[in-house]
């Protein structure tokens, strides 16, 4: 299609394209069933005595302040600082759309697990100057054919104002945080074909002010914590009981419900989503906080409940000699032990998710 052609179409209404997620629903229920995390300290803090975290960071609007131009998402020292502190303490990763190395280089913690890409790209904390330890690739041909998206789309939209194509490695974002309303529509619609293009392999999904085109594997952020709560297999690296550990996520997007829900299905009080939202909305959250400022004052507010002995730490972990039973691997939750390969899942059909919103376990539907 000649590009004047393309402007036209792009130029014409394109109500049957509009995007169904802004505005997020609010409901009134919201603050009574996830309460302030900062509010309720004294509740998370009964709940927690005794227990080793561990701790799982999104990080844009949650460890970062969401910015017009993504290229500039930083944090704050004194936020690296926090996260730093808490992952002395406790088995801490981040979990991020963009790519590992990307929000790597925004993070800048070697100590640290990441998974970029949603998750579709984990690796352990550095074993030396270089390198992270890879731990899980659930699609590992998505980097060659995400290539040829990112051309696409980047040629696509060249003629919408405000539209910006980001490389995630293992799935492209197309953001419109900066156009106009009457172009949203206009972006859908390039993300749309971009999937209808190969649709056995592509997906679409949606976040904050982006459009998303991810491989279609079963796996998301939820699953991605699961993959590193095995990994670091605490009960068995530290002789700890079922009930004595409690994982702790914090995200700020419809895709971190998947998250919040695997702790939802956890153990009653050995799980809990924290969302970063200043507005009610459905989710599957326990707690909550307003924004980055506050995720900072709660991660502090975690360190100082191991450093006074309220809760367990890796160091008192490895000093309780629990370690034993894990055949003295006890100081491996940091050295990114237990390496596994990609899993080839091309084509792993996940036609079964869901098209719909499912509010009722706040998981996103996908327009695949
Ligand atoms: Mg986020």
């Amino acid at each position: 299609m000649a590009r004047s052609d393309r402007r036209r179409r792009l130029d014409a209404p394109t109500t049957h394209h509009r995007p169904t997620l802004i505005p997020v629903p609010l409901i009134p229920l919201t603050q009574t069933h996830h309460p302030s995390a900062i509010e309720s300290f004294d509740r998370f803090r009964a709940v927690a005595q005794g227990k080793l975290l561990t701790v799982f960071l999104d990080y844009d609007g949650t460890i970062s302040d969401i910015v017009s131009n993504p290229d500039k998402a930083y944090m704050t020292d004194e936020m690296r600082d926090a996260v730093s502190r808490v992952a002395s303490l406790y088995p801490t990763a981040i979990i991020s759309g963009r790519s590992r190395e990307k929000v790597y280089d925004f993070v800048r913690l070697p100590q640290l697990y990441y998974a970029g890409s949603h998750g579709l790209d984990i690796v352990g904390p550095k074993c030396d100057d270089d390198n992270h330890v890879e731990l899980h690739q659930p699609a590992p041909w998505a980097p060659a054919v995400m290539d040829r998206v990112y051309l696409w789309c980047k040629e696509a939209v060249s003629d919408i104002p405000g539209a910006n194509v980001e490389h995630n490695k293992f799935c492209v974002s197309v953001h419109y945080r900066n156009c106009e309303q009457k172009w949203w529509g206009a972006v859908q619609d390039v993300v749309h074909r971009a999937v209808a293009a190969d649709p056995k392999r592509l997906k679409k999904a949606e976040g904050r002010k982006v459009f998303e085109v991810k491989p279609r594997v079963a796996w998301d952020k939820g699953k991605a914590l699961s993959f590193l709560l095995g990994e670091l297999d605490l009960r068995r690296r530290y002789g700890y009981a079922e009930g004595e550990i409690m994982s702790l996520y914090f995200g700020d997007d419809h895709t971190d419900e998947d998250a919040f829900h695997e702790l939802r299905e956890a153990p009653k009080e050995c799980g809990a989503g924290v969302i970063v939202s200043t507005v009610p909305k459905p989710t599957n959250a326990r707690f909550s906080v307003r924004d980055p400022g506050e995720v900072l004052v709660f991660l502090n507010k975690l360190a100082d409940l191991a450093e006074s002995g309220v809760t367990k730490s890796l160091c008192t972990s490895v000093a309780s000699g629990g370690a034993k039973s894990a055949g003295g691997r006890g100081e491996g939750v940091k050295t990114g032990e237990g390496v596994k390969t990609g899993e080839d899942a091309p084509g792993g059909s996940d036609s079964s998710d869901p098209v719909a919103e499912t509010t009722n376990r706040g998981r996103r539907g996908e327009a695949a």
